[in-house]
């Protein structure tokens, strides 16, 4: 249960001594305890107090971190059952399903395809971060071979899928440094998975038949000194299994029932051979509320919106995708170029100037800090007019980079034009379109 900022006051030293940058001991944990301020910024706390507080302040979901370096996942470490309350913290992983009793040629193709399915939006590029290889064969041997041939071919966050300890054993072997998630736990198996997933630091799922067992075989690692668990509460019918991630979910944050305070992992591949239904189901679990989405493969048409569903669902709904203010030169650009100015909307920036790239233009862009607002939603708001846009004009730098003075306004802030001529004396304003697809065609008349 998270404390209150009373609960902080009283753990704190009461010295009112300004050192974590505010006037008093009781501001600081009011800010501490809406989560505008870190622990870090007190250096007078006494341990005892900071014990207290990061247990306090530890995310009902616990964190779990799955691979390492750039690539490591990191799943849980949710606060919220509902978006709007806050924001969703940590997108769930996309896994490909590589199983080795798969030929070569299949194996070849879906690396492949991991390699080559991602997709550069807004500025961000989307792909999936993981590959669950399965043990179908019953061979150690072979499953090794096959982990070995995934870690090599690809820098993905790996699962290692089987009910058999030394298999996973082998797994492990071929992987260890990479630090895949060990799948799974059961009831058979506890004691020995336990004692694998310790001694390679690795993280490890449970997987039970019931909600029930689920949290006793949690309770079970943790006893054996593991807190680095994935849940899977067993249930492949649809509805089971979406109701399961509800409870898990709300019994973490709502009842602070640590057993199932854990990011869960699900399989839409073990539940339909439809890949239509597949997506669905997988797209099910983004909004609520995976850890790890397990496919059965991965193919452009079902893969990409589901990446665009996951960035979408975890942006932050309080603040807009925004891009950092300033000049951006496209196709490098000269004095006599063109100069272009619209807002920091990420959207709005990528259309402009992929339009502007693509009219072969070299141009000027400057993009206004408008905190993430599109041209008309700012213009409304009074934040994209003239006497906000003739000073950023005046302190951009543009004036020192082009020998003439024409400003290229976006078409939807026309009514700024009479008033930017008078905020920037001696320019000539010109209006640009109004949508983004007819910027090529205008620069295409421009003349300095
Ligand atoms: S640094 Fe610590 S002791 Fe000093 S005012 Fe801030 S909270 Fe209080």
């Amino acid at each position: 249960m998270p404390l209150t900022g009373i609960e902080i006051f009283k753990l704190l030293p009461k010295t009112n001594c300004k050192e974590c940058g505010v006037p008093t001991c009781l501001a600081f944990a009011m800010s501490l305890a809406a989560g505008k301020a870190e622990l870090t910024a007190c250096p007078h706390v006494s341990d005892e107090s900071k014990e207290k507080l990061q247990e306090a302040a530890a995310p009902p979901v616990r964190l779990v971190t799955i691979g390492t370096g750039d690539r490591a996942l990191k799943v849980g470490g949710e606060t919220v059952m509902f978006r709007h309350e806050k924001r969703f913290e940590n997108p769930p992983g996309f896994a490909m399903l590589i199983k080795d009793t798969m030929d070569e040629a299949e194996v070849n193709a879906r690396l492949e395809r991991f390699k080559l399915l991602q997709y550069d939006r807004v500025g961000l590029i989307l792909r999936p971060e993981m590959i669950a290889v399965k043990n179908e064969s019953g061979d150690a041997a072979k499953f090794e071979a096959l982990v070995t041939r995934v870690k090599q071919d690809s820098d993905a966050s790996i699962i290692l899928m089987s009910e058999n300890p030394d298999i996973l054993a082998a797994g492990v072997k071929a992987c260890a440094d990479r630090k895949p998630l060990i799948y799974a736990a059961t009831k058979d198996n506890l004691d020995k998975v336990a004692v694998l997933a310790k001694e390679n630091s690795c993280p490890v799922a449970v997987k039970a038949s019931s909600l029930e067992e689920t949290a006793d075989l949690t309770s079970k690692l943790n006893t054996a000194g593991i807190n680095d668990i994935v849940i899977d509460s067993g249930s492949r019918s649809v509805r089971q299994a979406f109701e399961d991630q509800v409870i898990i979910r709300s019994s973490a944050l709502t009842k602070k029932f640590k057993p199932l305070g854990f990011p869960t992992i699900t399989f839409p591949a073990e539940m339909t051979d439809d890949p239509m239904k597949e997506a669905v189901i997988a797209s099910m679990f983004v909004a609520k509320y995976a850890g790890i989405i397990v496919l059965s493969d991965f193919q452009g048409e079902s893969l990409f919106p589901l990446l665009v569903e996951r960035l979408n669902i975890y942006t932050d709904p309080q603040r807009p995708l925004a891009t950092t203010q300033g000049i951006y030169e496209i196709g490098g650009p000269d004095e006599n170029s063109p100069v272009l100015i619209t807002t920091n909307f990420s959207l709005t920036f990528f259309i402009v100037s992929g339009e502007v790239e693509a009219s072969k233009v070299p141009s000027h862009l400057l993009v206004m800090d408008t905190e993430g607002l599109s041209v008309m939603t700012s213009w409304a708001a009074g934040k994209f007019v003239a006497d906000a846009i003739g000073p950023f004009v005046k302190k951009s730098g543009i004036m020192e980079k082009v020998n003439h003075k024409k400003l290229v306004i976006p078409g939807y802030a026309a009514a700024e034009s009479g008033g930017l001529e008078e905020e920037l004396p001696g320019w000539e304003i010109l209006v640009g379109p109004r949508e983004g697809a007819l910027i090529p065609a205008y620069l295409k008349t421009w003349k300095s």
